[in-house]
C-alpha cells in the first residue's frame, strides 16, 4: 500500500521538497501574470524547470502571440494518467491595500503572502517541486502538466489547452485542478455565463423627448428582466443544498449609458453574470430575456440591441465514485463528503471534454482575490505530501499493489 507511506520516509529531506517548493513559488510569484499582462516569462521558466529535469514542454501561444498554455507530460505515454491542471494568471492588485509587495513572496509567522499565493501558483509550484524528488524513471503511468492564461478572465486559455491535451496523450486520463480547495476535494461547482448587451437609441434633446429613443429606457427594461429572473432563480424548489447559495445566480455588474442629463441617451449597455447550478440550463432560464429583446426590437425598430456572451464556463457536475475522486481520496485522504465549489473553475471544461474531473488544492478559496493574499506553509506541506504520493501510485510498485 504505497499510498500509506509516511512521506519522511519517502522523501528523505521532506522538508527539502517543502522548501523547493517554496522557492518556486517564490519565483512565480516574482511574475507579474496579471490576466491582462503577458504570462510568457513565467512559462519559459517554468518550460526551462522542465527541461532540467529532462521534460519537453509544449508552448501553445494564444492569437497575440503574448500568452501561453503549457503542456508537458512526464513519463511513459499510456492510458491512465493524471492531469494536474493550474492557471497561471492572477487578478489585479489595483485599488487593494497590501502590507507587503505581492509581487515579492513575503513570510510573516506561518504565513506566506503574495499575489496568487492560493490562487493557485502553490499548485503549480508543488507540482514542478515534486518532478525534483519523486523517481520520474519508475512511472508507469504519465503525469501531465497543464498550465492555462486567462482564467480569471473567463477561463479563456483552457479550452485550446484542453483540446490538445486530448488530442495527443492516451486516454483515459484523470484530470486534477489544482484550485484552492484545502486539499478538499471538490466535486462540482456552478457555471458561469458572462454577456455584454448594448443598446443603441436615437439621441435627443431632453426638452423635445418625442423625438428620440433613449436607449437607456430600453436598457432599464431589458435589466427589470433580469431581477426578475434572478428573484426566480431563487426560489425553494429550484435549491440544491450542495451550493452556497443554493441557488442559480443573475446579477449585473456592469452599466454604462447616456452622455447628459439633458440629452436622450444615444447608448447604452450593461454587462451581466448568470452562475447556474450543475442541473439549470442557462439558455432556458434566460429565455424570458430574449424574448423581451426580441419584443422590444419589434417595438422600436430605429433601435439596436446587441447581445454578445463573454464568458461561457460549464458546469462540473458531481459524478460520484468518479475515477478522480476515487484516485484523490486514496492519495489525499480526504474521506469527507465531496463539496461543491462556489467559484467557477477550469474544471467544467476539462469534465465537458470527457475527462473525470475533480477540483484539489493548496490555500483556502477565502484568501484569492484578497489584498494580502496568503498559503500556509502547512498547506504547501500537505500539497507535497499529496504530490509524493499521487507520483508514488503511479509507479510500478504501486500497480503490483
Ligand atoms: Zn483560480
Amino acid at each position: 500500500m504505497p499510498w500509506e507511506i509516511d512521506s519522511r520516509e519517502h522523501y528523505p529531506r521532506a522538508s527539502d521538497a517543502v522548501a523547493r517548493a517554496i522557492d518556486i513559488l517564490s519565483d512565480l510569484v516574482g511574475f507579474d501574470t496579471t490576466s491582462a499582462n503577458s504570462n510568457l516569462a513565467l512559462m519559459r521558466y517554468v518550460e526551462a524547470l522542465l527541461a532540467a529535469r529532462g521534460v519537453t514542454a509544449e508552448l501553445l501561444l494564444d492569437d497575440t502571440g503574448q500568452k501561453a498554455n503549457l503542456f508537458a507530460t512526464v513519463g511513459p505515454s499510456r492510458p491512465e494518467g493524471v492531469i494536474l491542471s493550474g492557471h497561471t494568471d492572477v487578478v489585479p492588485v489595483a485599488e487593494q491595500n497590501w502590507s507587503s509587495d505581492p509581487f515579492v513572496l513575503t513570510q510573516r509567522d506561518t504565513r506566506l503572502y503574495g499575489r496568487g499565493t492560493a490562487d493557485m501558483k502553490a499548485f503549480i509550484a508543488c507540482s514542478l517541486a515534486a518532478l525534483d524528488f519523486a523517481k520520474l524513471d519508475a512511472l508507469q503511468r504519465p503525469i501531465h502538466l497543464a498550465f492555462s492564461y486567462d482564467e480569471e478572465v473567463g477561463c479563456l486559455g483552457a479550452p485550446r489547452l484542453i483540446e490538445r491535451i486530448a488530442d495527443t496523450i492516451a486516454l483515459p486520463a484523470v484530470a486534477i485542478v489544482g484550485e484552492p480547495s484545502l486539499m478538499r476535494i471538490i466535486g462540482s461547482h456552478k457555471s458561469v455565463n458572462i454577456y455584454k448587451v448594448t443598446v443603441t437609441g436615437v439621441p435627443a434633446h431632453s426638452s423635445a423627448a418625442h423625438l428620440g429613443l433613449s436607449a437607456n429606457a430600453l436598457a432599464i427594461q431589458l435589466m427589470n428582466v433580469l431581477l426578475q429572473i434572478a428573484g426566480k432563480l431563487t426560489a425553494k424548489e429550484a435549491h440544491n443544498a450542495d451550493f452556497q447559495p443554493p441557488f442559480s445566480t443573475l446579477t449585473v455588474g456592469l452599466m454604462k449609458g447616456g452622455t447628459a442629463a439633458n440629452i436622450l441617451a444615444a447608448e447604452a449597455s450593461f454587462v451581466f453574470d448568470l452562475r447556474s447550478l450543475p442541473e439549470h440550463d442557462p439558455d432556458e432560464i434566460l429565455r424570458p430575456f430574449h424574448a423581451e429583446m426580441e419584443a422590444l426590437r419589434v417595438a422600436y425598430p430605429l433601435a439596436t440591441i446587441t447581445f454578445e456572451p463573454q464568458a461561457a464556463v460549464p458546469p462540473l457536475a458531481r459524478v460520484l465514485e468518479s475515477k478522480a475522486e476515487t484516485l484523490v481520496r486514496r492519495v489525499g485522504g480526504d474521506n469527507s463528503d465531496m463539496i461543491a465549489g462556489s467559484f467557477g473553475a477550469e474544471a467544467g471544461q476539462f469534465q465537458q471534454a470527457g475527462f473525470s474531473t475533480v477540483i484539489c488544492g493548496p490555500g483556502s478559496i477565502d484568501q484569492a482575490h484578497q489584498a494580502d493574499e496568503f498559503i500556509e506553509i502547512s498547506e504547501i506541506e500537505k500539497c507535497m505530501i499529496f504530490m509524493d504520493r499521487l507520483f508514488t501510485s503511479l509507479t510500478a510498485q504501486a500497480e503490483a499493489a
